[in-house]
């Protein structure tokens, strides 16, 4: 058994003296600010042990991560049917990509990138009583923990400077993808990628997709079959146009968001996260992408 907290200790120190931390995400104001020294991972084993290193736990915005737990909500509610709706393509372009949508007529490339997860927030919007609500409670009981939150502040930065995602809904119920009203569908959207959690709160949260779907509390959250579908887009879709250059280098499902964070698992046997606000030049955090590829490298732990 590798030496799990020796290897984040020597990733921590070899990563916080690199000169480029990358560029904080500032589309979205109200993440401009956070500061990119910030560095932090955490892992937990299917043993429950858990290691960890730097700013673990302190709060970040979870942005696209989120998108991942939506998809499992909706499969968990309405199954197969999602495919009508949206493709399992990797798109091979950023997250927020329009023209590829016109082209192919309102049918987005994978759930991952925006407009997939816009018309994700549909089908919750759809079938969940009070939406927001009831997402946010999914979310705490994957971890067991009440604590987790939307931070509104966030929600309200990226509403009034959302122009592309509103471009997006707008595109997609013009092809008539959307059911709701697009303000009601971009607003649970907008809340859904606020949502602040540390690295280790979301290493729990991910455990069930590590598990076959079933969560820290052993319940069945997704069914084994959901569980392998949800990895493998996260393999194929979870790094914007950089997907190909995380399969390669690190070998595990995963998922970035422009806060920064990276949730990365290799089923039957861990889920570990980082965070550092530094986005690289696809957007995904520069030192969260170098940290993992060196901890599937030192602990030779990976799918492949
Ligand atoms: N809320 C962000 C957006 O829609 C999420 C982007 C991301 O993390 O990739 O622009």
């Amino acid at each position: 058994m590798p030496d799990f907290q020796a290897i984040l200790d020597q990733i921590h120190k070899t990563l916080t003296t690199m000169p480029d931390k990358g560029t904080v995400a500032s589309y979205i104001p109200e993440l401009a600010d956070v500061n990119a020294n910030h560095f932090g991972m955490h892992l937990r084993l299917h043993d429950g042990t858990e290691y960890g290193v730097g700013d673990y736990n302190q709060l970040f915005s979870i942005q696209s991560v989120s998108k991942v737990l939506a998809l499992s909500k909706a499969m968990s509610l309405v199954g197969e049917s999602i495919w009508e709706r949206m493709d399992v393509e990797p798109s091979g372009n950023p997250f927020n990509h329009l023209s590829l949508l016109e082209i192919e007529n309102g049918i987005p490339r994978n759930p991952l990138i925006n407009s997939g997860a816009i018309v994700i927030a549909d089908i919750l919007l759809s079938h969940l009583k009070n939406p927001k609500d009831d997402f946010l409670d999914f979310i705490r009981d994957l971890a067991g923990d009440d604590t987790i939150q939307f931070n509104k502040s966030v929600a309200h930065s990226e509403k009034i400077t959302g122009f592309k995602n509103y471009a997006i809904a707008n595109l997609l119920k013009s092809f008539g993808n959307l059911k709701n009203p697009v303000e009601d569908v971009l607003d649970f959207y907008f809340h859904q990628c606020s949502i602040e959690m540390t690295c280790s709160q979301l290493t729990k949260v991910f455990f069930f997709l590590a598990n076959k779907g079933n969560c820290l509390m052993n319940k069945a959250r997704l069914t084994k079959t959901q569980a392998k579908r949800i990895n493998a887009i996260m393999l194929t879709c979870g790094f914007y146009d950089e997907a190909g250059e995380f399969a390669f280098e690190v070998g595990l499902p995963g998922k970035s968001g422009v806060g920064g964070g990276i949730i990365a698992l290799l089923p039957d046997h861990f889920a570990i996260t980082t965070w550092s606000p530094g986005l690289n030049k696809k957007g995904n955090s520069q030192l969260g992408m170098l940290a993992l590829e060196q901890f599937t490298t030192q602990t030779k732990l990976s799918i492949f």
